[in-house]
């Protein structure tokens, strides 16, 4: 697996050695990345397609997990038939939401939204300037588990674009 987190660091339960702290301290990786990391990395075993995986990062939201892994790995932190993350949301108590961190914003926002579908994006003219919004339905607002403001940040994060997040 691929993590800024050494492998003894994600064996062991355990206080992190100096490296992976410093790492931490400087803020490579967050307390729920180190979390998420130990747990996929305890699946492994089981699980031999989680082996190569990369995450880039693994950020908490209101009332889900986002786990960012690299362009082409998200299917295997999904899991066969969605295996992995249904273990990860029993675990964690949360949903999870696998984004590939492809830098094409549509497929950030399909991801981030799964599976509740993006009704359209329009561009919205502002006197500050234009601005886009993804507009979602209203009855799908509550199956939506991140914030306006966590969507934002993390699309912007991914794709240095500025999307806003609407229900209507
Ligand atoms: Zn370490």
């Amino acid at each position: 697996m691929k993590v800024p987190i050494c492998e003894e660091c994600l064996e062991n339960e355990g206080e992190l050695c100096e490296e992976c702290k410093e790492k931490q301290e400087e803020g490579e990786f967050s307390e729920i990345a180190l979390e998420v990391s130990r747990f996929l990395y305890s699946l492994s075993g089981q699980i031999p397609t989680l082996q190569d995986v990369e995450l880039k990062k693994i950020e908490k939201a209101t009332d889900a997990i986002i786990v960012v892994t690299a362009k082409g790995d998200g299917p295997r932190v999904v899991g066969k038939n969605g295996e992995v993350v249904k273990q990860l949301a029993e675990e964690f108590e949360k949903s999870i939401r696998v984004v590939e961190d492809s830098g094409e914003p549509e497929e950030v926002i399909r991801n981030l939204l799964e599976p509740v579908e993006v009704a359209s994006i329009n561009t919205v003219y502002k006197p500050e300037g234009k601005e886009k919004k993804v507009v979602v339905s209203e009855e799908d607002e509550r199956r939506v588990p991140i914030s306006e403001e966590e969507f934002k940040d993390i699309v912007e994060d991914l794709t240095g674009e500025t999307f806003s997040l609407s229900f209507e």
